[in-house]
């Protein structure tokens, strides 16, 4: 059960990237914040309320001082909007992670035009600096007051507060409202003092959202917007939001033919041969990196009877995960991971101290049943192979190891660019296993970061039951963490529940640790989180095209082939335009795909055999001969140079 589970779900994006993730999952601004929820984990003072409760509609997440201040610039929205709109009615106005929003009935669907009249209305009232004032109700009295104004959603929101307070036989305590200028909403708060305090804004989308999440209620209009602090913070803000939208892998991954999703699979992407090229260049890299330190590479079948499953755990404990069917009258499953048929392999033959560490890796297709509805791109997806391998050592061998694997990860990461984060997470309080081993084992990852000199943060208690683990996490190009790998360091599940022996030097049985590692971790979202990280802009040694050749007249055409050829020899990924669009367009083409280099040939280039490269960033470089050409590229994708 287990082991790199943790890595293939969720990719966190915390504080403050936190919407423009959101923003790049779900296409809208916030849209992935449910309504209600404060998008931050609530603080310990403030009670959960139940779900759909109107508790819950009125908790207006406003529980840091930047929250507040959200919130705040909600009612302000909502002032401009029934100004605006005579007869509105108001839903509910929370902050939300980087903003807030409000949900409104409305006579008929916004315009982007609306969005800018709110914008300025809102101005004024922030000149205005009108203080936020408190006060409370007797409910009856609030009551009548909302309904007299027209607005039934804070009626029914009163009505079920007092059903509630009935039902736990208890008295309704007085309703609190917030006033700010002549505008008045049910809230508990908190707010700033003043609007005046409310810092630069933008309103971002409107988008519909049903009457407390019920398809059943009318659909109101959801407008969100963000605020922060200062105007550099709101930009900053604004150029990740946008940058995110345009470097989303579901949207560039049709513009550069790398994949694509269909109904007849869902969770499962189709690979097109560029982004097939991208995977084999990963998988060839990773192979180079498995042979030098000494990995041996399997495979093990798909479709597997449940006994096995039924002796690793997870047939009682991740049958939900698992795609099962019945053959012959018998169970099978799909392999949601590969870990109980790698030690079928290493029972195959009795092993011996001298044959450990086993290191064996595995590209293993594999498929857990996500919910449909969670499906997303490449990062959430149902079909997946891992760069998967469990290593089996001795524990006087466990230290070396670690040290290794770590080095190994920084190796790999450093191609991209990517800094891995490392946290180790320490044995929880229910643990299977031996304590002084759990001990031993946790010591030697300590020592295995310090003699590497790498730091980590702890995570206490965060183990699996049955292993240490360490995490590892990475920051993209705009700053946003993914969570891509784990290192399991297995006492237990496998040496254990498989019965694991080799012989030691005195003819004795002996329980080796297994370690579960993935460097990429799952390739699909690996992949999904290489092209967000480089916009597309894959560097030489990655890119599924590395130049295209660009003949400017069908007379070079010749000539483009033969430097084609010159370029192939040297193992470097080449196409050449013989469309007939015009020089300028094909050059813009070649960009639009984000080829590193463009090769023009006119009468000059042909003449002389060269060819002057043309990044994809319009830089020109000098002309070169074509073997020098060849010889140059060629090194700077061997160096994986960035
Ligand atoms: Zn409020
Ligand atoms: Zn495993």
């Amino acid at each position: 059960m287990g082991e790199h589970e943790a890595a293939d779900r969720a990719i966190r994006k915390p504080g403050a990237a936190s919407a423009a993730g959101a923003a790049s999952a779900a296409g809208a601004a916030g849209a992935a914040v449910g309504a209600g929820a404060a998008g931050d984990e609530p603080d310990e003072q403030f009670e959960v309320p139940e779900r759909g409760s109107a508790e819950e509609l009125l908790d207006a997440g406003a529980h840091s001082e930047l929250d507040a201040m959200r919130h705040s610039a909600a009612h302000v929205m909502a002032e401009a909007v029934l100004d605006l709109f005579p007869g509105a009615k108001l839903g509910i106005g929370p902050a939300i992670s980087d903003g807030f929003y409000y949900d409104f009935e409305l006579p008929r669907p916004l315009t982007p035009e609306d969005l800018e009249a709110i914008e300025e209305r809102m101005r004024l009232s922030i000149a205005a600096d009108h203080p936020f004032i408190r006060r409370e109700l007797p409910a009856e009295e609030a009551r009548a007051f909302f309904a007299a104004h027209g607005q039934p959603f804070k009626v029914e929101i009163i009505d079920d507060l007092a059903a509630a307070a009935k039902a736990a036989r208890r008295p309704l305590p007085p309703i609190s409202i917030y006033e700010h200028g002549s505008f008045v909403d049910l809230c508990k708060g908190p707010h700033v003092a003043s609007t005046g305090r409310i810092g630069p804004f933008r309103l971002l989308a409107v988008a519909g959202a049903y009457w407390r999440g019920d398809e059943k209620r009318p659909m109101l209009q959801r407008i969100y917007g963000t605020v922060w602090p200062t105007r550099e913070e709101l930009d900053l803000y604004l150029w990740r939001r946008a940058e995110a939208r345009k470097r989303d892998h579901r949207r560039l991954g049709v513009q550069l033919d790398l994949f694509s999703f269909h109904d007849v699979s869902p969770g499962a992407a189709f690979w097109h041969p560029k982004g097939q090229r991208i995977w084999r260049i990963l998988e060839a890299a990773m192979r180079e990196l498995q042979e030098r330190r000494g990995y041996q590479e399997i495979s093990t079948p798909q479709l597997v009877h449940r006994k096995l499953w039924q002796q690793s755990g997870h047939w009682d404990l991740y049958a939900e995960s698992m795609f099962r069917l019945e053959i012959e009258g018998q169970e099978y499953s799909l392999k949601p991971m590969n870990c109980p048929e790698s030690t079928i392999i290493y029972r195959s033959r009795l092993r011996s101290y001298r044959d450990l560490p086993l290191r064996l890796a595995e590209y293993g297709r594999l498929h857990r049943n996500e919910r449909s509805g969670t499906l997303s791109g490449l990062t959430r997806v149902r079909h997946f192979v891992q760069d998967d391998s469990h290593i089996y050592v001795r524990p006087d061998q466990l230290r070396d190891e670690i040290e290794a694997l770590l080095g190994e990860i920084r190796e790999v990461y450093g191609w991209f660019g990517l800094e891995p984060r490392f946290a180790f997470a320490t044995k929880p309080d229910k643990a299977l296993g031996d304590p002084a081993l759990w001990e031993k084992a946790e010591g030697y990852i300590r020592e295995a970061f310090e003699r590497a000199g790498i730091g980590y943060t702890l995570k206490p208690k965060d183990g699996t039951f049955y292993a240490p683990k360490i995490d590892i996490q990475v920051e993209d190009a705009l700053g946003r963490s993914w969570q891509t790998a784990t290192l399991q360091i297995d006492l237990v599940m496998l040496p254990e529940r498989f019965d694991l022996e080799y012989i030691d030097e005195h003819g004795q049985p002996q329980r080796p640790i297994a370690i579960h590692r993935a460097v990429y971790g799952s390739l699909e979202r690996f992949i999904g989180i290489l092209v967000e990280h480089f916009g597309g802009a894959f560097p030489l040694w990655l890119a599924p095209v590395q130049a295209v050749i660009v003949p400017i007249a069908d007379r070079h055409l010749p000539a483009a082939r033969d430097l084609e050829a010159v370029l192939r020899s040297r193992g470097l990924r080449v196409e050449v335009d013989d469309s007939d669009n015009r020089m300028q367009n094909k050059i813009r083409l070649a960009q639009e795909q984000k080829v590193p280099y463009m090769l023009v040939l006119g009468d000059r280039e042909v003449e002389a055999r060269t060819a002057a490269p043309r990044t994809r960033a319009g830089e020109q470089q000098p002309a070169e001969a074509w073997a020098a050409l060849a010889d140059r590229l060629a090194a700077e994708a061997r160096e994986r140079r960035l």
